[in-house]
């Protein structure tokens, strides 16, 4: 999705409905720890200030920073996470087909 959001609050709610995945720090592959970023690009627009007109656009590259978790416990909660957002969305598809019926059910009068 290609949207730019109003706000960081919009962008963080995003956020959490997409997948998510581990990048490496700075440091590279030997470091502990683990950052872990939205699967896709999310920008919002920030104000700079009240006298600044024009709004910028910035990315919002970050679920949780380097030097936070380590590399297993990161794993954990982006497996976790994924788990979660296809779940939600196989029964959001699940409860849509219910209503098709029930809707189909009520044009044939059956119910
Ligand atoms: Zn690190």
């Amino acid at each position: 999705m290609n949207q730019i959001f109003e706000n960081y609050d919009e962008a963080h709610k995003y956020s959490l409905t997409i997948p998510w995945k581990i990048e490496l720090c700075n440091t590279g592959e030997t470091c502990w720890c683990r950052v872990i970023v939205p699967s896709e690009p999310i920008k919002f627009k920030e104000k700079i200030s009240n006298w600044i007109k024009e709004d910028i656009t910035r990315d919002f590259d970050c679920i949780i920073p380097d030097g936070s978790v380590d590399k297993e416990t990161a794993e954990y909660i982006v497996d976790l996470h994924n788990r979660s957002v296809h779940l939600y969305k196989s029964q959001k598809k699940r409860l849509e087909a219910l209503q098709k019926l029930s809707d189909l059910d009520q044009e044939l009068g059956l119910s």
